[in-house]
């Protein structure tokens, strides 16, 4: 066997329920549902094992819980108690292999490096951890452990078997493994998510592998879409600094940038500023996806491909080209991902670059650098230069210079 491993995720089942029989042994083995303060009017914070069992979870009205489990013991949540925990599972976790990621109160990822990627030795250490746990927080802290190419699959894994469970997806195994379950199976797709999707068409793991990131996009109307896609397959793009592939920046609008216009002007502002990112860090991009969503919940998308470029007079250009002036709609959010990033050195000359863009782009860069950033400005954004203070989506950790 040569699968490889990345990450390994750690779920506590049912944490507060499982602080509060760690806490208290008459509770133990019993239904147990904690709730933020003792009434009928309430619902469940988090049931134990033995109150799931009798249907009941997170959002059950207490009243309604009585009725499905009688003799389910009520306990008033307190949250210094489960930090507490919190904290000695994380060293507990650590003593084994250390901790990379706090993803939630209850939900830890460690990075697997080495010789830990070996399946084998994946699954020895996530049993470790496991034990470790249980020796040194207590008998009451079962955990779920997920094994994977990327956090997202690693937490699909601990989902999968609970209580208790361990379970391992390697790369090479997910589409057989996932592929044929429902698309709620992942994180975040709720409700009203599972609708969307499958309105569009979507509704298997399967159809969203290997799809397009054009049809990414189109699924999920959002660029977060693109990152599922991607991890879907297996890529692990938890980035390292400076190894960002791809900008992306959107913006909510202000109400009195909630016409067409509006929208307009701020997307040239999120690419210009995008755009002067990309030179920075010496790099060109091949892929400019665009985005509007409107009051009625409707959504303009649009991403072309060219030669690589970082010029932004062919970028703005671009954009007036595919922006849709000609509609009545509101719109309230607007959006551009920057993709297909390449060294700028990768390519000699684009077809699209023109030199003396070239060197205004420079000049603006320096200028904009020396004298603060709304120094030297497209005009198609004169207008809104307060507006649009960047908000970076998934993959950027703000720097000096997004203070736009
Ligand atoms: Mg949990």
């Amino acid at each position: 066997m040569n699968e490889k491993i990345q990450w390994l995720l750690v779920d506590l089942n049912s944490f507060f329920a499982s602080c509060e029989q760690q806490d208290n042994p008459l509770l133990r083995g019993k239904p147990v549902a904690v709730v933020p303060m003792i009434t009928d009017s309430t619902s469940v914070i988090a049931a134990s094992y033995e109150a799931k069992i009798c249907g009941i979870k997170t959002g059950t009205r207490v009243s309604d819980a009585k009725k499905m489990c009688p003799g389910i013991h009520f306990i008033a949540g307190g949250h210094k108690k489960y930090i507490e925990y919190h904290h000695q599972i994380i060293d507990a976790i650590d003593e084994i292999c250390p901790v990379e990621k706090v993803l939630s109160i209850d939900e830890m990822a460690c990075r697997l490096i080495g010789r830990e990627c070996e399946i084998e030795n994946a699954i020895v250490i996530a049993q470790k951890i496991k034990k470790n746990i249980i020796d040194k927080v207590g008998v009451c802290m079962t955990t779920s452990v997920g094994l994977g190419p990327n956090v997202l699959i690693a937490k699909i894994a601990s989902d999968m078997m609970k209580p208790n469970g361990l379970v391992s997806i390697p790369k090479e195994k997910i589409s057989e493994i996932l592929g044929p379950l429902d698309i709620d199976v992942i994180p975040g797709v709720g409700k009203n998510n599972k609708y969307k999707l499958n309105s569009k068409g979507f509704y298997k793991v399967q159809d969203l592998m290997n799809i397009s990131e054009h049809e990414l996009r189109r699924a999920w109307g959002s660029i977060w879409g693109l990152r599922v896609g991607l991890e879907l397959q297996g890529q692990d793009i938890e980035l390292k600094k400076n190894e960002t592939r791809s900008y992306s920046h959107e913006h909510v609008l202000s109400p009195d940038l909630r016409n067409t216009q509006g929208a307009y002007q701020i997307l040239a502002k999120l690419l210009f500023k995008g755009a002067g990112r990309v030179r920075k860090n010496l790099k060109s991009i091949s892929a400019l996806g665009v985005y509007v969503r409107y009051l009625d919940h409707t959504c303009f998308e649009k991403s072309i491909q060219f030669q690589p470029s970082n010029d932004t007079t062919f970028l703005l250009n671009e954009l007036k080209k595919m922006y849709p002036f000609m509609t009545n709609k509101k719109p309230v959010k607007v959006g551009v991902i920057m993709g297909g990033l390449s060294s700028a050195n990768d390519h000699q000359f684009s077809f699209f670059d023109n030199p003396k863009n070239e060197r205004m782009n420079k000049a603006m860069d320096i200028i904009n650098e020396k004298f603060g950033a709304n120094t030297l400005i497209s005009g198609s954004f004169l207008n809104v230069t307060q507006h649009a203070k960047v908000k970076i989506a998934f993959n950027h950790i703000p720097t000096k210079d997004d203070e736009f």
